[in-house]
């Protein structure tokens, strides 16, 4: 391929590396083990647009500085020193054109991937997981990976505007192109208006097992994940995890393109992320629909989406640490 699939000449982010950690080239991650990588992309957002000012806002989210020790309080487990991790920059996208940009996403996380190393990506609205989620399942098998989404929205419309890419769709589409079977799917924190009950049937037909912020409340969110857990165990050894930040009550994640009132509180959803980054072997993540530009004051959105990917990576490392002891 003669033009770059990744990089840091873009414009759309800050050039900064996520928590100062050394920059990466996909052509060789060797040894890496995880590759930070931005998807400035929100051209798939059906109400407030800004996404795509996401990975720099979630890098910039940072007061630690470069090169200093991060041990996670509880754990003492610093996971940059357990895990080999480098920033790639972000993904070379196509302003406004959806296939040309996606495809340029899934085969970078292809070639990621096919090295062992996990991409844990920056986005961009929630259309990047069809990419991101496709290219984990194209490298190790379709239907081996399950999935578990954070959300206040299933995100399985039958079309966008009467297309099949948007960020309304990307689960429909990695269900029917059997990346992802429905069996496979987790979601935790759906409410609100929508999708409407002939979606809602035709997800219960492909098995998936979505969580309501009421069955949350009604049972308490320990037990769900505890549910949600031995379902994704079932015949899984793979999981990707998609984090679209809406998934927080919006007094809590205002930084973003739909917000739905009701959701879980940042605390809630950053402790059910180490957990499952703990217990499951999570081979891809992604943290979508931060849109600075509607962000409260103090950047809090941005600063929670940089503790949901710092969450994963400690559990990951805890999980490393745990199998090496
Ligand atoms: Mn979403
Ligand atoms: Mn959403």
């Amino acid at each position: 391929m003669d033009e770059p699939i990744v990089g840091y000449d873009g414009n759309l982010s800050n050039r900064s590396t996520f928590a100062g950690v050394k920059r990466g080239s996909i052509g060789d991650l060797e040894k890496v083990d995880v590759a930070i990588v931005g998807a400035p992309f929100d051209w798939g957002t059906t109400f407030r647009p800004g996404a795509r000012f996401g990975p720099g806002a979630i890098r910039g989210a940072d007061y630690l500085g470069p090169d200093g020790e991060r041990p996670h309080l509880p754990t003492g487990i610093d996971p940059f020193r357990v895990l080999e991790t480098v920033d790639l920059g972000d993904f070379h996208l196509v302003p406004g054109y959806i296939e040309e940009s996606i495809s340029n996403i899934r085969r970078g996380i292809q070639m990621i991937a096919e090295q062992d190393t996990v991409p844990i990506v920056l986005g961009g609205d929630h259309t990047i997981t069809f990419p991101n989620a496709g290219g984990i399942a194209d490298v190790y098998g379709h239907g081996e990976v399950a999935l578990v989404h954070f959300d206040a929205h299933a995100d399985t419309g039958e079309t966008h505007f009467g297309q099949l890419v948007g960020h309304g769709t990307p689960m429909r589409r990695l269900i029917e192109s059997g990346a992802v079977p429905g069996h496979r799917f987790v979601q935790i924190g759906l409410r609100g208006y929508w999708p409407p009950p002939t979606v809602v049937e035709w997800m219960r037909e492909h098995g998936m097992r979505s969580y309501l912020m009421t069955d949350i409340v009604e049972r308490g969110l320990v037990p769900v994940v505890d549910e949600a857990l031995h379902h994704v165990l079932d015949g899984a050894s793979k999981v990707f995890i998609s984090v679209d930040i809406d998934v927080v009550d919006p007094g809590m994640a205002p930084g973003t393109g739909t917000p739905e009132p009701g959701g879980l509180t940042s605390r809630e959803l950053l402790d059910t992320i180490r957990r499952l980054s703990r217990e499951l072997n999570v081979v891809g993540a992604d943290v979508v629909e931060v849109s600075p530009p509607y962000d409260g004051p103090g950047q809090v959105t941005a600063f929670l989406a940089n503790r949901v990917v710092l969450e994963v990576l400690n559990g990951m490392a805890e999980r490393r640490s745990r199998r090496l002891s």
